[in-house]
Parts: C-alpha cells; sequence; structure tokens
C-alpha cells in the first residue's frame, strides 16, 4: 500500500507505519492513528502562529495531535511532533463548540497547529468544515508537504495559512529536514490563490542565512505570491539536534533589509529587542499596528489604514463583536 497524502509516498506493508508515525496499514487499509485525538490545546493570540495580517489582535483556539512528515534537527515542537506524547479524545464538532465559547475572548476560530496537522488529514478535514459551519475561521500552520490533491480538497474550508518555509535550497532541505523544498513552493502558490498566506524562515546561522539565498526566496515570495505577502523571518536558539549558537541579530536585520527591497511586510520573529514587528502602511507610512510581545494595538479600520484606506489586513480589528 501507499500512501499518497504527501511527497514521500510511504510504501507500508500490513502493519507498518509510515515516516510521519501518524498513518498505519491495518489489514489493507489506511489508518490516521490519532483521529479524534488531540496532545496539546491553547487559546492563543494569533500573531503567536506567526499570522501578522489576518484579524490582528484577535485569538485563536489551537489544537495540536501527533506526528510529523518532516525530520527537521532543530525541531521546535519534538516532543509531540517526533515522539509519544499522551492524547486525549476530542470531536470535530466538541473543537467547533469550543472556540464558540471563546468568542468573547476574541477567539476568531481554529488552527492546527503544534505538530504537522497536515499528517492528521482526514482530522483536520472534518474539524475544518465543523468549524466553518460554525461561521468561524480555520488556520492551518504547517510545513507545506502535502500533495496538491488532498490539498485542494483542503482549502476551500482554510481561511489562513502560515506556511514554513524553511530554506530556499533542495540541500538545505534534504540535509537539515529530510524533506522537499519543491512541494513547500507549489503548496504556498496553491493556497495563495484562495487563502490568506504568510511565510515563515527560521534563520540558522550558516545554513540558509547567504545573502543570495535570502534573495532568491524572497524573489520568488515577490514574483509568484505578490509583494503583499507577509514573511516573517525567525530567530533560531539552539534545540532538538542541532547545537549552533543563536542567529545574531545583525543576520535578522540583513534578512529584512534584503527582504523590504521588493516585499511590503516584513518581520522579525523570536526577538522583541529589535522592535520589527510593527506595521506600517506601505502607502503613506503610517504606524497602523503596535505590537510588544504578543500586546497588540491596531488602528486598522476594518483591515485599512485609517490614514489613506490602503488595505493591510484580512477582516477588521475586532471580528468577533
Ligand atoms: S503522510 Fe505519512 S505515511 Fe503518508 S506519505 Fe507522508 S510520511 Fe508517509
Amino acid at each position: 500500500m501507499r500512501c499518497t497524502l504527501c511527497p514521500r509516498y510511504c510504501r507500508l506493508k500490513p502493519g507498518a507505519t509510515g515516516v510521519c508515525r501518524a498513518r498505519r496499514n491495518v489489514d489493507g487499509k489506511l489508518v490516521y492513528l490519532y483521529y479524534g485525538r488531540f496532545s496539546s490545546i491553547a487559546l492563543d493570540p494569533i500573531e503567536k502562529k506567526p499570522l501578522y495580517h489576518f484579524f490582528p489582535g484577535s485569538t485563536i483556539l489551537s489544537l495540536g495531535a501527533i506526528g510529523c512528515n518532516l525530520a527537521c534537527k532543530f525541531c521546535q515542537n519534538w516532543e509531540i511532533a517526533q515522539s509519544e506524547t499522551p492524547t486525549r479524545e476530542i470531536t470535530p464538532e466538541t473543537v467547533a463548540e469550543l472556540a464558540l465559547e471563546r468568542r468573547t475572548d476574541d477567539c476568531i476560530g481554529v488552527a492546527y497547529t503544534y505538530n504537522e496537522p497536515l499528517v492528521g488529514y482526514e482530522f483536520v478535514l472534518d474539524t475544518a468544515r465543523a468549524v466553518q459551519d460554525a461561521g468561524l475561521q480555520n488556520v492551518l500552520v504547517t510545513n507545506g508537504e502535502i500533495n496538491p490533491e488532498p490539498l485542494g480538497e483542503l482549502l476551500p474550508y482554510i481561511d489562513a495559512l502560515n506556511i514554513d518555509v524553511k530554506g530556499f535550497t533542495e540541500e538545505y532541505y534534504r540535509e537539515l529536514c529530510g524533506g522537499r523544498l519543491a512541494p513547500v513552493l507549489e503548496t504556498a502558490r496553491l493556497a495563495k490563490r484562495q487563502s490568506h498566506v504568510e511565510l515563515t524562515t527560521l534563520l540558522i546561522p550558516g545554513k540558509n542565512d547567504a545573502p543570495e539565498e535570502l534573495k532568491a526566496l524572497v524573489d520568488w515570495v515577490a514574483d509568484e505570491l505578490g509583494e503583499d505577502t507577509p514573511l516573517h523571518f525567525s530567530r533560531y536558539f539552539p534545540q532538538y539536534r542541532l547545537n549552533l549558537p543563536a542567529t545574531p541579530l545583525e543576520t535578522l536585520e540583513m534578512a529584512r533589509e534584503i527582504a523590504l527591497r521588493r516585499l511590503k511586510f516584513v518581520y522579525i520573529g523570536n526577538a522583541w529587542e529589535l522592535g520589527e514587528a510593527d506595521t506600517r502602511c506601505p502607502e503613506c507610512g503610517k504606524l497602523v499596528i503596535e505590537r510588544r510581545g504578543y500586546q497588540v494595538e491596531s488602528q486598522l479600520v476594518d483591515g485599512h489604514c485609517p490614514e489613506c484606506g490602503a488595505r493591510i489586513a484580512e477582516a477588521g480589528e475586532q471580528p468577533c463583536q
């Protein structure tokens, strides 16, 4: 049996589990092992996903399960992505109900996150349908390693995605992540046609931070997705199986400078001291969203600049009222 969900195309003998550790050949049937189970749940600021241009200042019920189809040496969630962790039961309808109950806390819907949610495709699809039926938003935080057909079936239910573009060479993906870059770019392209998309790149010193590689990434984003696509550069700290010094602040600033030549919205994450998390209107320069940690002060009016009317974000400042 072959699993066709992601570009790994695992061949599974009876009883065998895929690379993601979440899907198994059970008596000739491909089964997602954690359907209706979760390992983590929390009401997070939407900025934590990170999504800076999608209902800024709101919160989102965030759900994680088990497993991942990559094997990043620097994984930040390896306890749930790469090893066993206890899970609890939940149904798609209960997830939607829980999110509805938190509307008073500005909760806009549900985020599938923490581990790689797409290895639990069936549960994400069913839950996203229930959440959409409840009139709420669905957010996917993903590494983008999924085949176009299942992605196409899911996208009508997904309102926004943050996609990791971990580096911009196949070599980087092969050596540090055990995956491929090309499918990730295809996912970003397809998603951008119908959903809000932001990208995140974790900058690892000496691995994916060469100026020419960053320029190639930025040119691709501008040309293929559009210059209004927010790009988040995130600071690396030693994690899991990769023990390198943290990304120098100068590297993050250099990356931002390169990106701003082509893109309107570029942010630095995990380095609040740089103060590069605010949003300025690209048309008139007005400071429209101030961020201090996850404290957000937005002046947007229905997602538009109050000064010149330029469109900055999806939806308004307080979507749940
Ligand atoms: S989703 Fe899991 S089982 Fe399916 S191809 Fe990808 S890694 Fe293999």
